[in-house]
């Protein structure tokens, strides 16, 4: 018999998951250990991954002015798309109510609002006083700064510093190849993780809330199809078949882990091989991307903001709509990759707009079936940031060259 290739594999893991995890109820929770076997074993990955591929990646270039430039496209391709996210989040919501109608008692558990972080600290924030600490706390934007300065200094001491590049170019080398033989247990993992969800979400917690969470799936696929499909297709002339078939294992991880930064090294190889992302690209925009966009959550955000405000029969003015893609925008960027983060954030948007905080208890008893969705568009866009970043890099190399042999 043929052996299944590794996409189909995670797809009937995906699908008996939740065959199993419907047929056997809140007892599947006992294969809940496999799942979070594979979520150490790629968490294990992302610090030594990260350093070193983009170390090697900017050492490669050794262009400052390159660096910028990818910097500037992508932090713009991050914030254009999120904002859209968001916006389409409201046109659904607004066309479908999902917060009407709905006989649940509000909670009158009281909920504390996230702080809305200061601009200057979180910049600043972003340069480690202590580059070790920032490995070992895996904070993502440290590591970066770190990496692009030991990249560029590596390729400014030329041939002293040869050994120091030979040693993270083999020691992305390794974390690739460790990615790979861990990647061979993705089908067992999604099935550890899948399984216990469906297990344990009844139809009496998942139907009064149905529309709320039929909204934000319908709304982030829409996202996906129309935004990712259609940038990957005029930017860098790919089918958009190819790129969500290509990114596909690192979607399906992603909705089965519900965090973008834990798959992160499934993103990375899947964007390279499979979607011919170069690694000077793949290592700067995809840590990046899983840190600071996160287009499925601002779209819940505000989804869940008009789904708030409709519960308790309150009427937000477009200025008002407009303020929550503008706070949704930029909670999404303060929103860490990890599971249930969006929601801590959502106390943002709502508060930014005078709502009842007591609504976020509304969403609270469904936030994974949302995160799930949320996340694997989260890790999709990222991969279409890569996508068009590298396009636009590979069209800019061309054009040199040309410039250099007329
Ligand atoms: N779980 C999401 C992620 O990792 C963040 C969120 O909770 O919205 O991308």
């Amino acid at each position: 018999m043929k052996k299944m290739n590794l996409l189909t594999q995670i797809l009937v893991a995906f699908i008996l998951a939740i065959i199993v995890g419907v047929l056997v109820g809140p007892s599947v929770e006992i294969v809940k250990p496999l799942g979070d076997l594979f979520l150490r074993l790629i968490k294990f990955i992302i610090v030594p991954l990260v350093l070193a591929s983009l170390v090697v990646g900017v050492a490669g270039t050794g262009d400052i002015k390159r660096i910028g430039r990818m910097g500037g496209i992508t932090f713009v391709y991050y914030m254009f798309t999120t904002a859209l996210a968001v916006t389409i989040g409201l046109i659904l919501g607004n066309l479908f109510a999902p917060g009407k109608g709905i006989d649940i008692p509000a909670s009158t558990e009281k909920v504390e609002a996230a702080e809305s972080p200061n601009i200057i600290d979180t910049l600043l924030n972003i340069v480690p006083t202590n580059p070790i600490q920032a490995l070992v706390e895996g904070n993502m934007l440290q590591i970066i700064f770190f990496a692009i300065f030991l990249g560029l200094a590596i390729t400014m001491l030329g041939d002293r510093a040869k050994t120091l590049y030979n040693f993270f170019d083999e020691l992305a080398e390794v974390m690739y190849k460790i990615t790979a033989i861990v990647m061979k247990f993705a089908p067992i993992g999604v099935f550890g993780l899948i399984a216990p969800v469906v297990g344990k979400y009844g139809l009496s917690v998942l139907l009064p809330l149905l529309k709320v969470i039929l909204v934000v799936y319908i709304g982030c696929i829409l996202h996906a199809l129309l935004t990712y499909g259609i940038s990957v297709k005029a930017f860098a002339n790919m089918s958009p078949l190819k790129f969500f078939k290509g990114i596909a294992p690192a979607s399906l991880v992603s909705f089965s882990t519900s965090s973008s930064a834990g798959t992160l090294p499934i993103t990375i190889k899947s964007a390279e091989e499979n979607l011919g992302v170069s690694r000077k690209v793949s290592s700067f925009v995809l840590p990046l991307g899983a840190t600071i966009n996160m287009d499925g959550t601002a779209l819940y955000q505000g989804v869940c903001a008009l789904f708030v405000a409709q519960f308790f029969g309150i009427d937000l003015s477009f200025t008002q709509q407009l303020t929550i893609v503008l706070t949704a925008t930029l909670a999404s960027i303060g929103t860490a990759g990890v599971p249930g983060a969006g929601l801590i954030m959502l106390t943002m948007v709502i508060t930014s707009v005078g709502l009842p905080l007591e609504g976020i208890a509304l969403i609270a008893g469904i936030d994974r079936i949302l995160d799930m969705i949320r996340t694997s568009v989260n890790v999709t866009g990222d991969a279409s940031a890569a996508v068009v970043v590298n396009a636009i890099e590979e069209k800019r190399d061309v054009k040199l060259s040309q410039g250099v042999s007329a």
